[in-house]
């Protein structure tokens, strides 16, 4: 507990940090990441495959209250299309993710699972949100590597004020599933939720310390128009916080993979990813959504390439990662835990 405390503590202060010492921790979260993941970055092509949901997430452009967009779910032969155009690309993972929708639809995603090992050498992260353990189980036996699902806020009332009808103890047992199943896992959470505090964003960081994650993925929030918070700002008034969020969570989770969310780049714009490369994260997932799709697919406002194609989008990816002199990493690029175990094996 006292561990805890005292850490929870040096979070603070470096979340508070400004001058030359946030320069200084800039500089370390930027060394640590080289020290235990390297220089390179990986690239994960995302498929947002479906925008139908059963939940209705306060902050959300895709609740499913929102009656503004047009539902859709791309068919399995459209998934593996996008899966088979990544084949001459530099990019070994498939990130498909959608709204949350249990139920029948599990089974169809199961045998597209199949279908992509069965036609490429892709690592396929899933990120649906909740399910049951044998449900997590069936998709893992059809070839799912990882599982994304993020916690959001670690704080169990914003989380249900948020979340309606759902807590933080079944999100953190959904968590505890995938890890018990052998799948790489990651989390995160969201900046500046309202009603979030300093204290609530050092103990999320200290939740994904605890939960010893595979993958961290954290972005801010960003009010979007077509929900109830769309006039609520962001907890924070300085936007800086959002890379010191992802600073600290660098040096605290030494060796997980973070990525530089889009989201980064909604707030700054073309420099958001750039920077949070910069700044502790080594992953970037370039959107290979069919072009069609995409505008129905905004969580959040402001999110760019909306407009582009699966190429445009890793040729500016690429273009991204070279102009800061990092190399593009190649195979897998599993997490290092994974990499550990199998060279026990
Ligand atoms: S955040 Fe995820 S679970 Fe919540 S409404 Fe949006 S898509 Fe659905």
């Amino acid at each position: 507990m006292k561990k805890h405390d005292s850490e929870k503590k040096a979070i603070i202060e470096l979340l508070k940090s400004s001058g030359e010492d946030l320069d200084r921790l800039y500089r370390e979260a930027d060394e640590t990441r080289r020290k235990y993941v390297g220089d390179e970055v990986y690239l994960r092509g995302i498929v947002e495959f479906s925008n139908i949901c059963r939940n209705d997430c306060l902050y959300c452009g895709i609740r499913k209250s929102n009656r503004k967009i047009v539902r859709y779910l791309m068919t399995p032969e459209e998934i593996l299309d996008v899966a088979k155009m990544m084949v001459d690309t530099p990019l070994n993972t498939i990130v498909l993710q959608s709204g949350e929708r249990p139920g029948p639809q599990d089974r169809i995603l199961g045998e597209t699972i199949k279908a992509i090992k069965e036609h490429t050498n892709l690592t396929i992260t899933l990120s649906a949100g909740n399910r049951d353990y044998d449900t997590y189980k069936y998709l893992r036996d059809c070839g799912m590597d990882r599982y994304l699902l993020r916690f959001e806020t670690s704080n169990p009332l914003l989380f249900e004020t948020f979340h309606k009808g759902s807590t933080l103890k079944e999100r953190l047992m959904c968590i505890e599933h995938l890890k018990n199943l052998g799948v790489q896992t990651g989390s995160g959470f969201m900046i500046g939720l309202p009603g979030e505090t300093y204290e609530t964003l050092a103990e999320n960081i200290l939740l994904c310390k605890e939960l010893d994650l595979d993958m961290i993925g954290i972005g801010p929030f960003i009010p979007h128009g077509d929900t109830p918070l769309k006039d609520i700002g962001n907890a924070y008034d300085d936007k800086e916080i959002f890379f010191k969020a992802l600073s600290v969570l660098r040096i605290f989770n030494k060796e997980a993979h973070i990525p530089a969310t889009t989201s980064y780049d909604a707030v700054f714009k073309g420099q958001g990813r750039k920077l949070a490369l910069k700044r502790g994260a080594n992953i970037y997932m370039p959107n290979i959504t069919p072009t069609k799709y995409r505008k129905e697919y905004q969580l959040y406002p402001g999110k760019p390439h909306i407009t582009d194609n699966g190429e445009e989008s890793i040729k500016y990816a690429i273009s991204t990662i070279g102009s800061i002199n990092r190399p593009i990493g190649q195979g897998p690029g599993d997490s290092i835990k994974k990499r550990r175990k199998t060279c026990q094996l």
